[in-house]
């Protein structure tokens, strides 16, 4: 099989890796979408933290958004059989742990995460994958159930801080899991969802996709924004997806009394400032969020009824062998990339 892998940083390599026997639980996939995003351009750029720490092996095979056709199963595989469409999860578990007996899977200390965290990806023609990972679908493209990896995170990140319709819910950062999860907190019956973010464009992708209002820190002061966008009362729910130690000033002036914040974005640093007496005396919660555990199903089902929609997200289709490129692409943020999907 072809796959790209990476083994170290920039140092990526299109390789034939041996076909090996496939395990009584695993199935042989053909990847057939796959999409990239900022942690795969971290591992890429030898920034990422799993890498940095030690946690995270070279070489790896990229690729945690992926869509793909089951071709071969195992011998007790019963769920999928060759020539379902399939979606797999990024973390792979133990599941005798008290984290995986718990249903909190994304924290088994004995995790391997697909593409990231020593489990090669999707970025190959051909993947072994375990079978009680994987997701069926029919009613959607290969293209967009790649990106019911993303569309779950943020999910998890929404459901997190139990968005319902009473609620006002703001949305920092109309990147691509900003943009999911606006959506999802309007499937949730949000009673109004604001965007809040710097470029244009993506303010008004994030309009045509449902956003009742968005905030341009550019053109606006946040506070006195907010204020107007909320009839004055700040928002419930803070959905945080920039990873922008910078915003993490910013959480507690838009924030009303018992809100609930959820952090969707690794910050890849220890600067941000949280004002602590400001969620004190507010009674505010802040979650940290973490992968998508036990949502996939709901995802999937999201996606199928246009409830989120994922395809508008998809700017830039690419071909394997073209993987350097679609990263120089990504790290130039003056073109305003919103996902790149490829075909292996
Ligand atoms: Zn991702
Ligand atoms: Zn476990």
């Amino acid at each position: 099989m072809k796959a790209l892998r990476i083994h170290g940083p920039k140092d990526i390599r299109l390789e034939e890796l041996p076909d090996r026997e496939l395990g009584p639980d695993e199935t042989l996939l053909a990847p057939r979408a796959v999409g990239i995003c900022g942690t795969d351009l971290e591992i890429f750029q030898g920034t990422m933290f799993y890498f940095t720490s030690g946690m995270a092996k070279w070489p790896i095979v990229l690729g945690h958004e992926w869509s793909a056709e089951v071709l071969a199963v195992g011998k007790n595989v019963t769920q999928v059989k060759p020539g379902d469409k399939v979606v797999g999860e990024c973390t792979v578990s133990c599941g005798t742990c008290e984290m995986c007996r718990l249903g909190r899977y994304n924290e088994c200390p004995n995790r391997r995460e697909t593409g990231i965290l020593n489990l090669d990806g999707a970025f190959s023609d051909r993947m072994y994958y375990p079978a009680s990972f994987l997701h069926k679908f029919d009613k959607i493209s290969y293209e967009e159930a790649a990106l019911t990896e993303p569309t779950a995170i943020a999910v998890w990140g929404t459901k997190l801080v139990e968005v319902n319709p009473s609620d006002y819910v703001a949305v920092m950062g109309p990147g691509p899991i900003g943009l999911l999860a606006m959506q999802v907190a309007r499937a949730y019956g949000a009673r109004r969802v604001v965007m809040i973010g710097r470029r244009a464009s993506r303010l008004k992708l994030a309009k045509e996709l449902g956003a009742d209002a968005v905030i341009n820190l550019r053109e606006e002061d946040l506070v006195s924004a907010a204020r107007r966008a909320t009839d004055g009362r700040m928002f419930d729910v803070v959905l945080e997806a920039t990873g922008n130690p910078d915003v993490t000033k910013e959480l507690m002036k838009i924030t009303r009394p018992y809100g609930r914040i959820s952090l969707m974005g690794l910050f890849n640093s220890q600067m941000g400032s949280i004002d602590l007496d400001a969620m004190v005396v507010g009674n505010i919660t802040i979650k940290g969020s973490l992968g998508s555990p036990g949502v996939w199903d709901e995802t999937i089902n999201l996606i199928e009824r246009g409830l989120v929609k994922a395809k508008p997200l998809i700017t830039h289709p690419f071909a394997l062998n073209d993987v350097p490129e679609a990263f120089e692409l990504m790290q130039d943020r003056t073109g305003d990339v919103i996902k790149i999907s490829l075909r292996p």
